[in-house]
């Protein structure tokens, strides 16, 4: 790959776009940062063991039944009587609140996540392939340069400096949280989900591969030179996706109390590897996540998102409905298997058979220099020249 040589063939017209999507997103961002980088109150939260649920709950933002829920206690219980009468030592509300504290959005994180997207969607669609390129180019376009700096962008902004929330992991959930009481503000976790599926939706699954932190954590381990025929190896989609479902359902059951008993219990919380954004780790079983999928990330593709995320798997049936995606044109597709090769899921396999629902796709661009017959392009669903 040489991506001077890409540069040096895009056109005037590309150079412009080029110059105005980075003054774009800078925009976004300085935007962002001056209308504050946090919406919530940053008070210290005064409390105590002698305080009951009721008192407590206005500072955090959050219902009577999320601290009850926190603390391990029953959601019906008196949220009126001080907190040590009813067994709640002082570490133990410490603890709850630090977590509650820890799920409060950085709003400034919402503008990096649509200006990275914004980046990688005017790439894909406008700028990765030069203008008038002959095929013959074809391996000097789309080069990794661009998505690599926007992973390690995500990673480094979006993840450590903002911190775990909001993410699209989280966003979903709380909607779900929000259906049993959890929340004061349940409009708002709509809007904070919306927001993350409509920048799934515009690009295909856009924000999970070009903004998502613990996404491009993963896929940065993946993409080191190590290892490689080993990850030639796919794992196969019917089975990851199995398992990713049934992990979301599990959720469900368990979080409105059919199975368990104990309304409010999530069971992506002993399992989230947002949490490494924080440094805090709650959990002996959240070390482990976090350790077995950076570790395994050297030779799977985000394993995370294929077995485990739940909104991963939501956008995964939002595919269907993504404007900028991936196509095939089967009037000219031979089936070489060149871009099946390069993909690093079964998603190319699908397209190029044609598939209803293929596997995920994460618009990382790997299949868009491949193809010898130039016939995949990413692109709009209504643009009709080429067939889906
Ligand atoms: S599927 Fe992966 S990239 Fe998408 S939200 Fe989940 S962790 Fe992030
Ligand atoms: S290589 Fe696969 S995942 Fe990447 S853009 Fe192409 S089809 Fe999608």
């Amino acid at each position: 790959m040489n991506n001077y040589s890409w540069f040096a063939q895009i056109s005037f017209k590309q150079r412009i776009w080029l110059f105005a999507t980075v003054a774009g997103m800078f925009a976004i961002i300085v935007v962002g940062t001056l209308l504050g980088s946090s919406g919530e109150s940053t008070e210290p939260i005064g409390f105590n063991i002698d305080m009951s649920i009721k008192d407590i709950t206005p500072q955090l933002g959050v219902t009577n039944k999320a601290l009850a829920r926190e603390l391990e206690l029953p959601l019906n219980v008196s949220k009126k009587e001080p907190l040590g009468t009813l067994g709640v030592t002082y570490q133990e509300l410490e603890h709850a609140i630090e977590h509650i504290l820890s799920h409060r959005d950085n709003m400034l994180k919402y503008y990096v996540f649509t200006a990275l997207v914004l980046g990688g969607l005017v790439y894909l669609i406008r700028l990765g392939r030069p203008d008038g390129a002959d095929s013959k180019s074809r391996r000097n376009w789309y080069p990794r340069v661009p998505h690599i700096v926007s992973l390690l962008l995500s990673v480094v902004i979006a993840g450590f400096l903002l911190g775990k929330s909001p993410n699209p992991m989280e966003a979903l959930v709380k909607v779900f949280k929000a259906m049993v009481g959890l929340y004061p503000d349940p409009g708002m976790k709509v809007i904070a989900f919306v927001f993350f599926i409509l920048l799934a939706i515009i690009g295909n699954k856009m924000i999970c591969g070009w903004a998502c932190p613990f996404g491009a954590l993963q896929e940065l381990i993946y993409s080191l030179p190590i290892l490689r025929k080993i990850k030639q190896k796919k794992l196969p989609f019917i089975l990851t996706n199995t398992i990713r479902a049934g992990l979301f359902l599990a959720m469900l059951l368990f979080l409105f109390g059919i199975i368990g008993g104990r309304e409010g219990f999530v069971i992506y919380h002993y399992i989230n590897p947002f949490n490494l954004f924080n440094l805090d780790f709650e959990s002996l079983s959240i070390w482990l996540t976090v350790i077995i999928v950076l570790g395994g990330s050297f030779i799977i593709f985000r394993p995370f998102c294929q077995f485990i995320c739940p909104f991963g798997f939501v956008s995964w049936i939002a595919e269907r409905f993504s404007i900028f995606r991936i196509r095939v044109d089967k009037d000219k597709c031979t089936q070489c298997g060149a871009c099946i090769k390069v993909c690093p899921l079964e998603a190319a396999k699908g397209k190029v058979a044609g598939n209803k629902m293929p596997a995920d796709c994460f618009s990382c661009g790997r299949c868009l220099n491949v193809c010898p017959i130039d016939a995949i392009r990413y692109k709009s669903v209504f643009k009709k020249d080429i067939k889906k």
